[in-house]
């Protein structure tokens, strides 16, 4: 989709399923090597609230190409939850966490123009900072070049046990999360545009029995290592 581009910026990818621990653990090692964060599965949820709340299906191509030529799209990051992101003017921070675009932010996401939208725009965000940058493609697609790659994963009954505790007030059992996030999953790898897989240089984590302490520390040797 895109050439390779080299970019003078520091960079450190971090990508794996939902629940995998990559937003919070790279929230944290963003703070401790004082580089900028990006959680660009903000950017999926984003596009796709505002897609729903102007009644657009993911079928619908045509109508989603046409706003796509036209399309403000602004986003300010600090941290997963207090990010700003404005899609035409309509705050869609408030909507990426509820149910409704869990469910639908998959199919979205397979789209390849709103894919190719988002990748332009990750990538600039990379030009200008010392970054890390999280999602599905992102040290496979997005910044291959960058020179540490992460890739975090972790069964999906931990990664639903996850989910449960962080919404506190879950009217879903831990299966129905499971249920959900294996669903997601399997949008996510088996798409044809960018699938969630680990790059081929990239260093796995598995985070089932990994505190978060323990993943960042994990991740803080290898920054060292490549002095970065
Ligand atoms: O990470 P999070 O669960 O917020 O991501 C929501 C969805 O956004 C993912 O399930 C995936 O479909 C999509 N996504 C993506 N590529 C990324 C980041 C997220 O396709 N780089």
């Amino acid at each position: 989709m895109f050439n390779q581009i080299n970019f003078n910026t520091k960079i450190v990818t971090i990508d794996g399923p939902a629940g995998s621990g990559k937003s919070t653990a790279g929230a944290f090692l963003s703070k401790k090597i004082n580089f900028s964060y990006l959680d660009t599965g903000l950017m999926y949820r984003a596009i796709t609230a505002y897609f729903i709340d102007n009644n657009i299906l993911p079928e619908q191509l045509n109508k989603i190409n046409k706003q796509l030529e036209n399309m403000n799209f602004n986003i300010k990051f600090t941290q997963r939850k207090t990010s700003t992101i404005f899609v035409n003017n309509y705050d869609a921070m408030s909507k990426l966490f509820i149910p409704k675009i869990d469910l639908s932010v998959s199919k979205f996401s397979s789209i390849s123009s709103i894919r190719k939208f988002l990748v332009s725009k990750q990538r600039d965000i990379a030009k200008n900072q010392n970054i890390i940058m999280i999602g599905r493609d992102i040290g496979t697609v997005v910044l291959p070049s960058a020179k540490l790659k992460f890739y975090l994963n972790a069964s999906s009954i931990i990664r639903a046990k996850r989910r449960y505790d962080q919404l506190k007030d879950s009217k879903k059992s831990i299966i129905e999360i499971q249920n959900l996030i294996e669903k997601r999953d399997k949008i996510d790898k088996t798409r044809k545009d960018s699938p969630l897989k680990p790059a081929k240089d990239a260093i796995i984590i598995n985070t089932d029995n990994l505190s978060l302490e323990e993943v960042v520390n994990k991740m803080y040797v290898e920054v060292k290592r490549e002095k970065l």
